[in-house]
């Protein structure tokens, strides 16, 4: 019996979800990734299988020049940057 690590809740449902996989600075984001959810809290737990293929598209991507389907441009900022000066 499935339980989850968060909450003790033994409901789940079969969904898809947005999985960001990073390694060393590098990311992947894959969407649609099936997953279950606890239904109480929301964790979201990913089979090993699911992860293996996740993992193996980014070194694809990251190792071996495969070009990713799509290319997002993500913000970035440091904290200590975006702090307003009147504190
Ligand atoms: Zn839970």
């Amino acid at each position: 019996m499935k339980v989850c690590h968060f909450c003790g809740n033994k409901n789940f449902k079969n969904t898809k979800a947005q999985y960001t996989y990073k390694h060393n600075e590098n990311f992947l984001i894959v969407n649609d990734v099936p997953c279950e959810q606890c239904e109480y809290c929301g964790e979201q737990y990913f089979k090993g299988s699911v992860l293996k293929q996740i993992e193996n598209e980014f070194n694809s991507i990251h190792s071996y020049g495969k070009k990713a389907k799509k290319e997002l441009v993500v913000p970035l900022e440091q904290y200590c940057e975006i702090q307003s000066s009147n504190n």
